[in-house]
């Protein structure tokens, strides 16, 4: 018996509610691991087709071990959002209706909710409204098209076609960034025919944002000539967010190119109480920013702004004589790296219209508070909070090993985190990123936290 599509949506969709619904109590980390999981999709190709919703239940029971509930409450690892009902329904229509965003001709709805969706976001962000967006896969690809841009303009404005006649006999370009930028600008700038050897890098404060006075340094010791810098909103450590404003004005002054790299620290400037952390935003030229982290979007989507559209699309875009559309349309995939690709704003604009100006502002705040609020218990709990907690990250020392106490929080299953390394010191790292994590949450994964801390330290002292 063959069921009919309607029927499968309505299992998936079901399936996905249960899942959703089952979070705030489901315990964090996958119950199996992946040799397990392998073992349980691994099998030779069938030779023969399967009803379709016996593949779905098929898919279900081998998926399901497996799943980490990184959507859920009390997940703090890596920097993770979760997706907001509306934005999860949109992104399930988005794939339903299949619509290739390559540009306006042949997607005009998928365009047009790009369009407002970055509108939107622009206005958000105080990013100029003039500006150009690409609706790509995260901040990764964000980079690479922004630093993409970057290297257009400079390179034009020495005289070199760099589109046409690449980097090799090109004139040299000066790439700056802080040292505690995130490892995305390196991979971009490989990408981008640089080499990470071009990098010339900016000592950071103690919090982790770059130090104006050692960029006008950096700035002041070399030729003058074409000059990119890399600036940071919200280290994936701290929190803390490069001064923009005042760094923008200081590498205009030496003719660069300013490269924003927000994936997740641009939101703070939707919140009035952080907005100060990323004053100037508007000075630099071009911007990467994630809207699976902070604006709880489903994965994967991202954006890229560039103050001149036109570097944005010289840059990136491509045309050959079939794809209609493509040489009267300077949209969607005129933007991005990529051509055939999902429609991703519908998603993006279902979460905004969710949740309007005062919900993004609710958000980023509230996430803000978690994360100071956890970092009280912690303290109050004999743990050491390492970082100046000025966003949404944390730093705890636990006086044990922080690797074994992270897996070992993992595997009790309350809450998900991971360590990192900051100041040569082994620390855990929370970042609270969910909308709907609750003060409870916090409670409950701080006591968790503390407890399984304890047991570790115990383990090791006897
Ligand atoms: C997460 C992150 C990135 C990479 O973003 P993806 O969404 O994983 O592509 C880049 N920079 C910073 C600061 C980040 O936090």
């Amino acid at each position: 018996m063959t069921e009919s599509l309607t029927e499968l949506l309505h299992k998936a969709a079901t399936t996905a509610a249960e899942f959703r619904a089952g979070l705030p109590e489901r315990r964090v980390a996958a119950a199996a691991d992946l040799d397990a999981l392998r073992s349980a999709f691994t099998a030779p190709l069938p030779d023969s087709p399967t009803p379709p919703s016996e593949v779905v239940d098929e898919l279900v029971r081998a998926a399901e071990p497996g799943i980490t509930a990184n959507a859920g409450p009390r997940f703090f690892g890596f920097v993770i959002g979760g997706g907001l009902p509306a934005a999860t329904a949109a992104d399930m229509l988005a794939i339903g209706w299949d619509q290739c965003a390559f540009n306006g001709v042949l997607a005009p709805a998928a365009i047009a909710a790009e369009e407002t969706a970055a509108a939107w976001i622009k206005h958000l962000l105080g990013i100029p409204a003039t500006a150009s967006a690409g609706f790509v896969t995260g901040a990764q690809e964000a980079n690479t098209v922004g630093l993409g841009a970057a290297r257009h303009h400079v390179l034009a404005t020495a005289g070199w076609d760099v589109e046409r006649d690449g980097l090799i006999g090109a004139p040299r370009v000066r790439v700056v960034a802080g040292e505690e930028r995130h490892a995305t600008i390196d991979r971009a700038l490989r990408v981008l025919g640089f080499g990470d050897s071009v990098l010339e890098l900016v000592p950071a404060d103690g919090n982790g944002a770059m130090d104006v006075a050692q960029l006008e340094r950096v700035l002041a010791d070399g030729e003058p000539g074409p000059l990119i810098v890399c600036l940071q909103a919200g280290n994936v450590n701290t929190g803390a967010c490069d001064p923009i404003g005042e760094a923008s004005d200081i590498v205009h002054r030496h003719g660069g190119w300013v490269h924003v790299d927000g994936a997740f620290g641009l939101w703070a400037a939707a919140n009035p109480r952080t907005a100060h952390m990323v004053e100037g935003i508007e000075k630099a030229d071009s911007w990467g920013c994630d809207a699976h982290k902070w604006l709880n979007v489903p994965y994967d989507s991202g954006f890229a702004f560039v103050s001149r559209p036109e570097v944005h699309a010289a840059s990136m875009s491509h045309s050959a004589a079939y794809l209609t559309g493509s040489t009267e349309q300077v949209t969607g995939s005129s933007f991005v790296l990529g051509s055939s690709r999902r429609g991703r704003g519908f998603a993006v604009w279902a979460a905004l219209r969710e949740l309007g100006r005062e919900g993004v502002a609710d958000l980023v705040d509230r996430c803000c508070r978690h994360a100071r609020h956890f970092a009280e218990v912690l303290t109050a709990g004999g743990a050491r909070i390492v970082n100046d907690v000025v966003l949404n990250q944390v730093l705890v020392d636990v006086n044990a090993d922080a690797d074994a106490v992270a897996a070992a929080v993992r595997e009790e299953g309350t809450c998900w985190l991971g360590a990192t390394t900051w100041r040569g010191q082994r620390l855990l790292r929370i970042s609270v990123s969910n909308y709907a994590t609750t003060t409870a949450d916090i409670e409950r994964s701080a006591e968790a936290i503390l407890r399984v801390a304890e047991r570790v330290r115990a383990e090791t002292a006897g």
